[in-house]
């Protein structure tokens, strides 16, 4: 029997490095870490060697926004986490975070999504808990504490009864008051789904113009003030309580403003977009099947969300994937759900569109997986190609491009608002821990091995344990 020093050397890479960029290097992989970067020329027994022919290496994406299930509140099987991990990894994604939604307690909750997701996901991942309970804002020590679960959604839409559809009940700002402060104590964050209801409730009266198409007139019905002024509320909130907020999917120029003025008067608030924001718009031709919440919002506004990914005042991209299926949205625009999947496209499309444009491939590696990480209590484990760290890495092969087609998506969706569109990126080989999830753009279907991401931290907490381990 040989024995071999590494399981596995990437050779003839251009490894994204953080303090030198892309870099002419070998990486050595064992026990699902990196062991080694080494000049090309540097001898090193390896169990097994591939070629990457000057392909890009980069850290494995984090989709940091994410729903599973039939019903998107919970995973429950495998085939909840199979297909949509399929898609996340084909595309790229090594670490995926979780959004649980329920009512009642989360232990047996959170036990039963980790067992459907240990079943079968290919990528790692972890979860957060949507809370609408105060019976979950007591619980929220022994949350992190107990289930390594750091981040805390709260819809700030959901007054009344207008969450009851997802199970969830109504609140108010008295809540989110409470709900913040606990989270500050406990070093975690709240993910706030920014939207004012009541004055979308006062819209919704008016007459319906569609005279620029139906998603044009989905905008028009929840327009970016709503969001903008739900983020102002809940960021002052914040800064009065010393928590940290994460303004989840920003979809909009007037979002994006608003955190960026209280940002720069309290520095613990953190602003997501996704990738439909950055790559459709009003003028989509994906119809109903572009309909989400926050709405697709016209060009002014993906241009405002591109210039915050170029400044970093966008801190990361989620995909807020979701599997609802295509017959919930072959509707009009009033009637159908709400959501599509998106985790598959996450990668290509930013880093393609973002290089396109000219954003720095620096800024596109933080947006798409080092932010995440660091925002929430993953790094250095997740997010940077350094020794020590988990071997998840994404091959890219920057001269070709993908089509994107609901069928390559895998998911349960089954259609895609990007369907007949190209991204200009493709996905070589995925791996997760050292493991091929995606080899030559082909799924291992075989030996799905995701594993469950305890978290200590998120937010301003999990930042100052990222500056302890730098210094
Ligand atoms: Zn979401």
């Amino acid at each position: 029997m040989t024995t071999h020093d590494y399981d596995l050397r990437l050779r003839g890479g251009r490894v994204f490095l953080h303090d030198t960029g892309l870099t002419d290097a070998d990486l050595l992989v064992r026990d699902g870490r990196i062991a080694g970067i080494v000049d090309r020329d540097v001898p090193a027994e390896a169990a097994e060697t591939v070629d990457l022919r000057g392909a890009t290496v980069l850290p494995g994406a984090i989709d940091p926004h994410v729903h599973l299930g039939k019903d998107i509140r919970v995973p429950r099987d495998r085939e909840d986490a199979e297909r949509e991990t399929a898609s996340a990894v084909a595309g790229g994604v090594t670490s995926m975070l979780v959004y649980l939604m329920s009512s009642e307690p989360y232990e047996q909750v959170h036990r039963a999504a980790r067992e459907a997701m240990e079943s079968g996901a290919h990528t790692d991942f972890g979860f957060h808990f949507v809370l609408g309970t105060d019976d979950h804002v007591r619980a929220v020590p022994a949350y992190v504490r107990e289930l390594g679960v750091a981040s805390f959604k709260f819809f700030m839409n959901f007054r009344g009864d207008e969450g009851a559809y997802l199970g969830m009940p109504g609140n108010d700002d008295g809540f989110m008051y409470d709900l913040l402060g606990t989270t500050a104590d406990a070093g975690a964050m709240v993910n706030p789904h920014p939207e004012n209801i009541e004055i979308v409730w006062r819209l919704r009266e008016r007459p319906r113009d569609e005279s620029q198409g139906a998603l044009h007139a989905w905008h028009l019905s929840r327009p970016p003030l709503v969001e903008a002024e739900a983020e102002q509320r809940v960021a002052y909130l914040a800064a009065a309580t010393g928590a940290s907020a994460y303004a989840v999917h920003t979809s909009s120029a007037a979002g994006l403003d608003a955190m960026r003025m209280q940002r720069s008067a309290y520095p613990n608030l953190f602003v997501e977009t996704c990738t439909h924001y950055l790559t459709l718009t009003t003028a989509a031709e994906c119809g109903t099947y572009g309909k989400v919440n926050p709405p697709l919002r016209p060009r002014e506004d993906q241009e405002a969300l591109w210039a915050g990914i170029a400044d970093g005042s966008v801190d990361t991209v989620g995909s807020d994937h979701n599997s609802r299926h295509r017959s919930f949205k072959e509707k009009d625009i009033w009637s159908a759900s709400a959501g599509f999947p998106g985790t598959g496209v996450l990668l290509p499309l930013t880093l393609g569109e973002g290089l396109r444009r000219g954003v720095p491939l620096a800024r596109l590696v933080d947006a798409t997986s080092t932010r995440s990480a660091k925002l929430f209590g993953l790094y250095p484990r997740k997010g940077t190609i350094r020794v020590g760290s988990d071997a998840d890495l994404v091959v890219v092969d920057l001269e070709g491009e993908t089509a994107i087609t609901a069928e390559r998506q895998h998911s349960a969706a089954e259609y895609t608002p990007w369907e007949g569109t190209t991204a200009p990126a493709r996905i070589v080989h995925t791996l997760v821990r050292g493991h091929f999830a995606v080899r030559d753009g082909k799924l291992d279907t075989e030996r799905p091995q995701g594993a469950y991401l305890h978290r200590e931290h998120s937010g301003a907490a999990a930042l100052a344990a990222v500056e302890k381990e730098e210094l």
